[in-house]
């Protein structure tokens, strides 16, 4: 199989692991005889510093014309105070936006060998499985009218949240169509008891799951599920909620896996003409700037990406689940970065990627 892959290694960590993440990539296409080809483009602070844009035209079309894409991370410090349009943030919402990549899936297991770095207790966390599916590029991220305006003497901020019927009707589907990969278990999250926006959210998921009679769908209120996540986390099979609610509880169940350095992410959008199912794959840690440069982050979340990549774009699962047994094994070996707490020395950035190579 052709695969054409951009990669955005970003800013901070975001070259070291997405380097790491590409040499499984090239191993795994060596190893089941597959053409990778791997172009590179400017995404966030780095794109800034070369083009003044942090997301550059280049890297638009260089996105539009490739199959999948793999992120780094995006921001640094000296941009905190920046104006919005010249923040690398801007990047980040602008590449999900054009790539119309309106769900974004994140799972998050509980792995035998990283229980003991969870925060929950070990009997809590235990066979913890779930993914949730963030819808991405609509609600109060985007919604207008925003802004700080001064209005007789006082000031004001707004931000809008708004979803129309067929924004929530897409992203619901692709969570049903998942669950019937998994447990047949849809959770929709809401604060339908105060939001009209989630009143419409309710009303539209419940005639969605008619399409999807073999699949189980329950209701949660938003602060209600917070605290589900963490007193009853094994209850969740698929977690189906809005942007702003998504990102929030997603952070939450990071840390349910001992790190938030574990974590991939996969986001996905309708299928190209040509069949190809649009994805942006990113760890969800940030550009951790606090260890950037030292040979010290944590590439499991970049590499698990891939292995999303490859089973979401490409549909080669025998290759993901390759990669899903080493980042396993891997793990099992404590052979992991100071994030995990090894017992012994931490490996750097590069030992764990050789490793999960060794492993595959
Ligand atoms: P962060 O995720 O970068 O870091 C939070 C903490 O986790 C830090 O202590 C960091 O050292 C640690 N950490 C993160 N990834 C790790 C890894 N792979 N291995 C080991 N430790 C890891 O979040 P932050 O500090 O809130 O944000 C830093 C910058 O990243 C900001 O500019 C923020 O806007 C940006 N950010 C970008 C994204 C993205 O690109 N998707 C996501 C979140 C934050």
């Amino acid at each position: 199989m052709d695969l054409n892959v951009l990669v955005l290694p970003g800013d901070g960590i975001g070259a070291e692991v997405t380097g790491q993440a590409v040499r499984v990539l090239r191993h795994v296409c060596e190893k089941w005889g597959h053409r990778l080809k791997v172009s590179e483009g400017l995404l966030g602070g780095v794109a800034i510093h070369r083009t003044g844009s942090p997301f550059p035209e280049e890297t638009a079309r260089l996105a539009a014309s490739t199959d999948a894409t793999l992120m780094g991370a995006v921001g640094l410090p000296e941009f905190d105070n920046a104006p919005p349009e010249k923040r690398p943030e801007k990047g980040l919402l602008g590449i999900r936006k054009a790539l119309g990549v309106y769900a974004n899936l994140r799972p998050v297991r509980a792995y035998a060998a990283l229980l003991d770095s969870s925060p929950l207790k070990n009997h809590l966390v235990e066979g913890t499985d779930m993914i949730i599916v963030r819808e991405l590029t609509g609600g109060i991220y985007y919604g207008t009218p925003r802004g700080i305006f001064e209005e007789g003497g006082e000031t004001r901020a707004v931000n809008t949240m708004t979803y129309t019927r067929s924004e929530i009707e897409r992203v619901s589907r692709m969570a049903f169509h998942l669950a019937r990969t998994r447990r047949k278990k849809v959770t929709s999250v809401d604060k339908s008891n105060v939001l009209e926006n989630s009143q419409l959210w309710r009303r539209v998921v419940v005639e969605i799951a008619r399409e999807f009679p073999d699949v189980a769908l329950d209701h949660i209120l938003v602060d209600n599920c917070a605290m589900q996540l963490i007193l009853n986390p094994r209850r969740f099979d698929i977690v189906l909620t809005e942007n702003m609610f998504g990102d929030i509880l997603s952070d939450e169940g990071a840390v349910l896996a001992g790190s938030i350095g574990m974590l991939p992410s996969a986001s996905i959008g309708d299928r190209r003409p040509s069949g190809a199912q649009v994805g942006l794959y990113e760890p969800v840690h940030g550009s951790a700037p606090d260890i950037a440069g030292q040979n010290k982050a944590n590439p499991l979340g970049a590499i698990g990406s891939v292995a999303a990549m490859l089973s979401y774009s490409f549909g080669l699962r025998e290759e993901a689940a390759a990669v899903e047994a080493a980042i396993e094994r891997v793990l099992s070996s404590g052979n992991v970065t100071a994030d995990l707490r090894p017992t012994g020395a931490p490996a750097t950035t590069e030992q764990v990627g050789e490793a999960v190579v060794a492993a595959i």
